[in-house]
């Protein structure tokens, strides 16, 4: 069984590629395999709404399974916010630091019980006829912190903690993030739906 994972981000083809080694597929990538294939712009619709419309553009111009994801983070206080504009909050060519002192700056002066927060991640799996689609979610719960700690990671990383430790995401390692990151519960999922469904193949 031939699976595309739809995206140019080498980190999370290596991501991806390591959980689903153990499984008999054979991984393509769009930079390897595809790379002229451009993917469609993320809209502000939805998780699932980008990550299903990555993986059948993908799947229905390269004729191969295709597997994508899209993720971010939701703030409550916020009503959600960043959500889907979490790589551009601050901007269309924010940088990591730029969107982690945005947020920071919009949660000045909310208690510690109201800073409460989460990555989501969705994973969508689309065959090429179009008729077989399946989406796979992982969250992570935290809290947004007062300022940066760790120096590990990406993104919202330094300023996200986990309640039961106390540590940013930005101060594990990355083997301690992929235990309990938002990605590596979709990316468990998706992966046991594969599995199922290669046995049902091999029968
Ligand atoms: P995308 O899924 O590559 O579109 O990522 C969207 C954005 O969400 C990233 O650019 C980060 O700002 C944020 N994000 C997603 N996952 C993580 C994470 O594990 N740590 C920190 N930030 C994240």
């Amino acid at each position: 069984m031939k699976i595309l994972i739809a995206t140019k981000n080498e980190g999370k083809v290596e991501e991806i590629k390591a959980l689903l080694e153990d499984l008999d597929l054979e991984i393509l990538t769009l930079n390897k395999n595809f790379p002229s294939l451009k993917l469609p712009p993320e809209s502000y619709l939805g998780f699932e709404y980008n990550a299903l419309t990555k993986a059948r553009y993908t799947a229905l111009n390269t004729g191969v399974t295709a597997i994508a994801d899209d993720s971010g983070l939701e703030v409550d206080a916020l009503g959600g916010m960043p959500g889907v504009r979490s790589a551009r909050y601050a901007g269309p060519d924010a940088t990591d630091e730029e969107n982690c002192t945005k947020l920071l700056e919009k949660m000045k002066g909310i208690p510690p019980e109201r800073r409460t927060a989460r990555f989501r991640c969705v994973i969508a799996l689309v065959a090429p006829s179009g008729r077989d689609e399946e989406t796979f979610e992982g969250t992570l719960e935290g809290v947004i912190g007062t300022e940066p700690r760790g120096s590990r990671g990406f993104g919202y990383d330094p300023i996200f903690v986990m309640p039961e430790t106390g540590k940013t995401l930005a101060e594990l390692s990355p083997e301690e993030k992929n235990r309990i990151s938002h990605r590596a519960k979709a990316l468990n999922k998706l992966k046991k739906r594969l599995a199922e469904r290669l046995k049902q193949l091999a029968k």
